[in-house]
């Protein structure tokens, strides 16, 4: 028994699924040309697609499992489970509209033609924010249709809003904000979900080790019960002892979102030599 994961064949989310897959020990060979492949080291079945026909496939059972992107999840509406977010693939679907135009808030789209790949998405958005608007489905290159008189806004995938900018466009609104997720098919048999609850604990431990630091610092003893208090670590942090006297080495692990915060009041408590290594995997 294998299970069926299908992931993107090329594109922004493929290097990151395989390197997602790696990272948790799963080793892919031969991705290049393929349609679908073997792991070595898990009994996983890995197939490459177009990340639109994704949930269609998982929903149909052809796979079991999907990484996909939240936007397309939410957008081809099939009926699966998004089982956990993968930490990659990042990006908003936003409105975009020419540069020049005043815009205060959504009721500008009333009346008006708004261009995209999501219709099912912007459907939604206008309709919870009571607008009606005329929408124009377009594969591709949809931010250069307000320029050529097409739409009068867009709606599409942003990161960095360049390609808005270098179209005269701005960015007024966010309707989602997106990144790869595991996506599962409803009705997975008992061995399936086995190997998918195996498969999603080394997700977890990879996603929470890149969110965690191994930190070292040394700490005078006078000084050690307020440096330990500023470290939450996995239980309670190691504490040894160096060979100068009257001096300790603390090790503890540091959550990334409070990491330069406890770094500097570690720092103001006499810490000294502090060392941050990353963490492979975590397992708690
Ligand atoms: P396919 O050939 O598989 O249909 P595609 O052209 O539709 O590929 P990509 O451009 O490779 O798709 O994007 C795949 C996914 O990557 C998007 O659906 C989205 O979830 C995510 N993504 C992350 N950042 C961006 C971005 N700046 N622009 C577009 N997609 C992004
Ligand atoms: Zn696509």
């Amino acid at each position: 028994m294998k299970l069926k994961l299908a992931i993107q064949k090329s594109g922004r989310l493929s290097d990151d699924s395989i390197k997602l897959l790696k990272d948790c020990g799963i080793d892919l060979h031969n991705v290049k040309d393929r349609l679908k492949t073997e792991a070595d080291n898990f009994p996983l079945e890995v197939f490459f697609l177009r990340d639109d026909d994704i949930p269609q496939y998982v929903e149909d059972g052809v796979a079991d499992i999907g990484f996909v992107g939240e936007n397309v999840v939410y957008e081809k509406n099939k009926k699966n489970e998004v089982v956990e977010k993968l930490g990659f693939g990042k990006c908003r679907l936003s409105i975009g509209i020419q540069r020049n135009e005043n815009y205060i808030n959504a009721s500008y789209l009333n009346n008006k033609k708004i261009a995209t790949s999501y219709p099912v998405i912007v459907e939604k958005f206008l309709k919870q924010n009571n607008i009606t608007a005329e929408i124009h489905e377009i594969s591709g290159s949809v931010e250069i249709a307000p320029g050529i008189g097409l739409a009068n806004a867009i709606c599409d995938l942003v990161s960095s809003g360049s390609t808005l900018f270098m179209n005269g466009l701005k960015e007024v609104e966010t309707i989602l904000q997106s990144q790869a997720v595991l996506i599962k098919n409803k009705h997975l048999n008992e061995p399936q979900q086995q190997l998918l609850n195996k498969l999603l604990f080394r997700i977890q431990s990879v996603k929470k080790a890149k969110n965690n630091k191994y930190i070292l610092l040394n700490a005078p003893n006078n000084k050690l019960k307020e440096i330990i208090a500023l470290l939450p670590g996995m239980k309670s942090p190691t504490v040894l002892p160096l060979a100068t006297e009257g001096w300790s080495s603390v090790h503890s692990v540091l959550n990334e979102n409070e990491f330069w915060d406890i770094i500097e009041q570690l720092k103001a408590h006499g810490a000294e030599g502090i060392l941050v290594v990353p963490i492979e995997k975590m397992i708690i």
